[in-house]
């Protein structure tokens, strides 16, 4: 893996869903990509299909949980910008959840964002320049009943884009979060497909889910380098479900 400039972006969870979109559309608009995930299939997949691949598009294939594994494959990596995207969810009352399920929520949502952060921070801090997006979700402002863990570990990452903008503004680190509603992936496909699906979309004022893409000028305008003076802020693309009752 070669030493990097203020072109790269490193996203995590990139093989699928919401991260693999994010990179084809960051790649695009001239950004170098550094997709990370745990499959090096998928990953390679994604990476050798983005577009301007004379810019040296990259993977790591990495757990977000697991910090002694981060700290080494991120020790070398200088970047523009991070997408914590990774993220895992499920579908149980919070009293029923096992201590297990709350670990892993926990420990990919909250505490893997997290190392990813710490472990590319100090460099940012050296350069005096970063933006770290986090990937929150509407249920971190407003949940609902059997996504209890998850809505508490997106709450606490809104809490953690808000105290980090705080701390690193002085060294020209833009901390941000996008906080989507619902989008068909892999994450939430068994649960949105059915008859639930279609009882949640009446709690949307748009009434629908959103398409992919729909989140693609967010995150451009995000890592433009000329939106400088954006940071604490936690961004809603969700259809006007976080907005009112
Ligand atoms: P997805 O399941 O399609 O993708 C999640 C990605 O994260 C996968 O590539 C998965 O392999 C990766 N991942 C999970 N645990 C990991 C780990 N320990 N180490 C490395 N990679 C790991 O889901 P998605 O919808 O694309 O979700 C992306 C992010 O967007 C998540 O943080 C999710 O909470 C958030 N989000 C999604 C929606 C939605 O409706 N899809 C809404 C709000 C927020």
């Amino acid at each position: 893996m070669k030493n990097i400039d203020f072109n790269s972006i490193l996203i995590t969870g990139a093989s699928k869903g919401l991260g693999s979109n994010f990179a084809k559309v960051l790649a695009k608009d001239g950004f170098r990509i550094i997709g990370v995930g745990r499959s090096e299939d998928d990953l390679n997949k994604v990476i050798s299909e983005l577009p301007n691949s004379q810019l040296d598009h990259d993977y790591l294939v990495l757990d977000i949980t697991d910090e002694n594994q981060v700290q080494e494959k991120l020790k070398n990596i200088e970047i523009y910008g991070l997408i914590n995207n990774a993220g895992i969810a499920n579908t149980k009352l919070l009293h029923e959840e096992t201590y297990e399920d709350i670990n892993q929520i926990v420990n990919t949502n909250l505490i893997g964002s997290l190392n990813i952060s710490r472990a590319v921070i100090p460099t940012m801090i050296q350069n005096k320049c970063g933006r770290i997006i986090n990937i929150a979700s509407a249920l971190g402002h407003r949940p609902l009943s059997y996504v209890g863990a998850y809505a508490a570990t997106k709450a606490a990452l809104i809490q953690v884009t808000k105290s980090q903008s705080i701390e690193l503004a002085r060294y020209n680190i833009c901390v941000n979060a996008i906080a989507p509603g619902y989008i068909i992936t892999d994450i939430n496909r068994h649960q949105l497909e059915g008859e639930a699906g279609e009882m949640l979309k009446k709690k949307i004022p748009l009434r629908r889910f959103a398409d992919i893409n729909e989140l693609d000028l967010l995150i451009s305008m995000l890592l433009n380098k000329k939106n400088s003076y954006m940071t604490g802020s936690i961004i809603s693309i969700d259809g006007g479900l976080s907005a009112g009752l």
